[in-house]
């Protein structure tokens, strides 16, 4: 886990040239495990070599890729362009108000290893977010949450790098069009732009959020009755190291699909046919369907197309279960899909972005 101290200066300026390598295995960087192939690979490591890797000859005019974490990426096939690999750290306090601190995170720190430094330096507000794979920069693309939170709670501003106009530009909330696991990053602005840092408001006073149902469950299994951001974060880490397959021993992208959001004349309609269908309202008059609860209903849970599976202790979960291609497990969504969509007459969307 990489973790900097609050003052280490941000390595923009740092003069260097990277290493443009050439058919490279992605394998090492996408946490499904999968094997494809970069025509083109770099890492980057401060804004001088993110430019002279995108303005290498050689790349000219070929699509991009940024990869963080590799934690929430499909590839489907080898990659014909370039892969740049986000590797920028750094972690700095810009100031304070009265009301809340302002804290600066680098692309390429790793999510939970900044929450971890945050939690350290008494910072809160970012608890619930613990051991989500990835980094700091690919948050804000699908508006991070878990556990009754997401990052866009706390977020201030990023600055990205422009890719057409060579521009370092700032982007505040509105701007990111912050949604449920949805941002512009993922429509209008998909790969436009290099994400280079996020910039927190960490409120100072910050009351924690423990009302989501296996937090409170695991907070009063330990007899916890006033959480503190710290007993959040343990509980937080010890229910998702029960329930999710950690990567480095099977192959995933955490959940595979969003929950859907309906009308209530279709949840209605819906509860005729099933009637312990699981829902939450979401205060707009729609309602969140449990994804996991129709894919388990449906018989998939555990259920495999090749090498490619449904987890069996979580069916929002597709996981490889070792040579499993990115066509196998896109095969197994497809089916999951089209399967759910004749039971229910609901569209499953994926999360991760498919390459
Ligand atoms: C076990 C497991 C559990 C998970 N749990 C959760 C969860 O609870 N909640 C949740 O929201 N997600 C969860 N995820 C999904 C994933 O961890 C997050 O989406 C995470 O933010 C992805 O980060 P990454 O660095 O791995 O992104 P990558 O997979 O590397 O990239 C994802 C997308 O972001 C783009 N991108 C990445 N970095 C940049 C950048 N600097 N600039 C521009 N574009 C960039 C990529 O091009 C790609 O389109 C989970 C994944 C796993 C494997």
């Amino acid at each position: 886990m990489h973790c900097n101290t609050y003052n280490h200066r941000f390595n923009f300026s740092r003069p260097g040239l990277p290493l443009l390598r050439e058919h490279v295995s992605l394998k090492p960087y996408n946490t499904f495990g999968i094997e494809a192939s970069a025509r083109y690979f770099a890492v980057v490591e401060d804004l001088a070599s993110l430019k002279a890797a995108l303005g290498e000859e050689r790349v000219r005019g070929l699509p991009l890729l940024v990869i963080g974490g590799g934690s929430n990426l499909l590839l489907t096939r080898d990659f014909p362009g370039l892969v740049l690999l986000m590797a920028i750290r750094g972690i700095e306090l810009l100031g304070e108000d009265a009301q809340a601190l302002r804290v600066r995170a680098a692309a390429g720190e790793n999510w939970h290893g900044f929450v971890m430094h945050a939690l350290a330096q008494g910072w809160h507000g970012l608890e619930n977010l613990s051991l989500i794979p990835g980094t700091v920069g690919a948050a804000p693309i699908q508006n991070i949450g878990a556990y009754g939170v997401e990052q866009d709670s706390v977020f201030e501003s990023l600055e990205a790098l422009e890719i057409a106009s060579g521009q370092v530009v700032q982007m505040d909330a509105a701007a990111c069009r912050f949604a449920y696991r949805d941002s512009v990053f993922k429509h209008a602005a998909r790969d436009k732009l290099v994400i280079l840092s996020v910039t927190y408001r960490l409120p100072k006073n910050a009351s924690v959020h423990a009302d989501y149902a296996d937090l409170k469950a695991e907070l009063a299994a330990h007899g916890i009755t006033d959480p503190t951001p710290r007993d959040i974060s343990d509980a937080v880490i010890a229910v998702r190291t029960r329930k999710l397959p950690d990567p480095a021993l099977i192959g995933n992208a955490g959940s595979f699909f969003k929950n859907p959001i309906v009308s209530a004349e279709k949840l209605e309609a819906l509860q005729v046919f099933y009637p312990k269908l699981v829902s939450y309202p979401q205060g707009d008059g729609r309602h969140k369907l449990a994804a996991g609860w129709m894919i388990d209903q449906a018989g998939w849970k555990g259920r495999a197309l090749g090498e490619a599976a449904v987890y069996d202790k979580q069916a929002l979960v597709l996981v490889n279960q070792g040579g499993a291609s990115g066509a196998d497990i896109a095969a197994l969504a497809r089916a999951i899909q089209a399967d759910i969509r004749t039971r229910y007459a609901v569209e499953l969307e994926p999360e991760p972005v498919w390459i």
